[in-house]
């Protein structure tokens, strides 16, 4: 029988892991936590989610939901487990983290094919293999990839939102309410203008946390840390994180000035996250300048806001469709490690791989999937993208291919896009 190495056992290495094994291929996992943890992992569970506890919108005709329908439609196993373990956040498709991580370290253990080693990998693998380290990769294995790839390794910082106890919130001074009166599932703290403006001086004034190669931090525009914001101007927050659109508070019947969103972190109800407030600043920083927000007076931290290292290579430079290597074609890399960005797409590009090298073990043909459904796009992302300008990618509408017709109207298009998607996505999904 066949044997795989994965190494890496986050949202890709998971994935990828219980595919392979569930087709029949005999799979040694390597997994360094929790001997060896990173500075974002807190347990030494399986596939563990390491800030926000949402997967993203799970609402019909966006593109994180499209993204999710594939891998649904694939059997993926981390799909299977965060709808068993959602929690309510609106259109989203948040979980409890805790039980994820159980869950998922549950049946990949018991996995009659999958023998899990809890060591560090500090070479890579024999092949076929799969590597996915992800963002905090360990160095011995960094210093080795980046030999193998020939390429320098690009880096960058991004950061986490902080977690505050539910029953340290003064829930006097917040709402319940989703946008446009979708719900309930947010806790939001309205700031007047005066307070706005106070909050956003001290953010200005915050100590940060010093950050090794601190100059050369470069972050990702979709994970600015609220400082960084508060820095871009004035209003920028109440353009991002602090929006008030959609929302009334019901002690005024007006739209706030501006709100702090809370979302529900755990099935029990009792942790809460402070929605985009990824932050640099020191801890102690962060509880003083976040007290001054209505309702977080008192707040208790579960979690802070963090700074971490991001890996990854440059795909497009090193890698085939399907994430496999261009030097060494049984040597796949997934998950952040090959420069996707996201909890979803992670977990895609680890089916992705894993079904790709399924194929080749059983010497089959695996046709890519088309360009025009999501997980077809974001593959073809990687490898086609500019590799001398190559940034990591969510998935979104702007990596499918365009329609022939043009249709002017967003709502219109995008339906027209999810349409072509699915009917193309059922067309090759026979191939798998
Ligand atoms: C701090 C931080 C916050 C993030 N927040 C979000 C967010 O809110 N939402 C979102 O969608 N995405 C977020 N991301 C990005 C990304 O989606 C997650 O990091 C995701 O978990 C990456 O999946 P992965 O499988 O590539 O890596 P991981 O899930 O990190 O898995 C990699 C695994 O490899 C192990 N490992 C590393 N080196 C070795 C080795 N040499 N040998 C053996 N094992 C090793 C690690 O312990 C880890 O378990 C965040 C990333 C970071 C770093």
């Amino acid at each position: 029988m066949e044997t795989v190495a994965v190494v890496g056992g986050g949202l890709a290495g998971s994935e990828a892991a219980w595919q392979l094994a569930s087709h029949g291929i005999r799979v040694h996992l390597f997994e360094m936590r929790p001997a060896t943890s990173t500075p974002a992992h807190v347990t030494g569970e399986l596939a563990e989610i390491v800030c926000s506890n949402s997967l993203g919108s799970d609402e019909s005709g966006t593109g994180a939901a499209l993204l999710k329908e594939e891998l649904r439609a694939l059997g993926s196993l981390l799909l299977q487990i965060a709808d068993s373990v959602r929690v309510p956040a609106g259109k989203a498709l948040a979980v409890d983290r805790a039980l994820f991580g159980k869950k998922a370290t549950e049946i990949i253990t018991t996995h009659p094919l999958i023998e899990v080693h809890r060591e560090e990998m500090k070479e890579l693998p024999a092949s076929p293999a799969i590597v996915a380290t992800g963002p905090l990769t360990s160095d011995a294995m960094a210093s080795q990839v980046q030999e193998f790839t020939g390429k320098q390794n690009l880096h960058f910082y991004d950061a986490s939102s902080p977690i505050v106890l539910g029953e340290s919130i003064s829930l006097e001074k917040v709402f319940r309410a989703s946008r446009y009166n979708r719900g309930n599932d947010y806790l939001n703290c309205p700031l007047n203008r005066d307070e706005y403006i106070a909050f956003r001086e001290a953010l200005l004034g915050g100590e940060l946390a010093s950050v090794r190669d601190f100059d050369k931090i470069n972050f990702f525009e979709g994970c600015l840390p609220v400082e960084e914001l508060a820095v871009r101007g004035e209003d920028t927050m109440r353009f991002g994180p602090l929006k008030p659109v959609g929302l009334v508070d019901p002690l005024t019947g007006r739209q706030p000035y501006a709100v702090v969103q809370l979302r529900q972190d755990d099935l029990a109800g009792e942790h809460f996250n402070i929605v985009g407030f990824q932050s640099r600043l020191t801890w102690g920083e962060q509880k003083r300048i976040f007290s001054m927000i209505p309702g977080l007076e008192h707040a208790e931290y579960v979690s802070h806001g963090k700074v971490h290292r991001n890996t990854y290579i440059n795909a497009p430079a090193c890698l085939g469709q399907m994430f496999e290597s261009l030097k060494r074609p049984a040597l796949f890399i997934a998950g952040t490690l090959a420069g996707v960005e996201g909890y979803t797409e992670c977990i895609a590009s680890g089916l992705l791989s894993a079904r790709c090298l399924i194929a080749r073990i059983e010497n089959r043909p695996f046709d890519p999937p088309p360009s025009t459904t999501a997980i077809g796009a974001l593959s073809r992302y990687l490898q086609q993208a500019d590799w001398k300008h190559f940034q990591p990618a969510n998935f979104s509408f702007g990596l499918l291919d365009s329609l022939v017709k043009q249709i002017r109207a967003k709502d219109a298009r995008r339906q027209a896009l999810v349409e072509r998607a699915r009917s193309d996505f059922a067309a090759w999904m026979p191939n798998p």
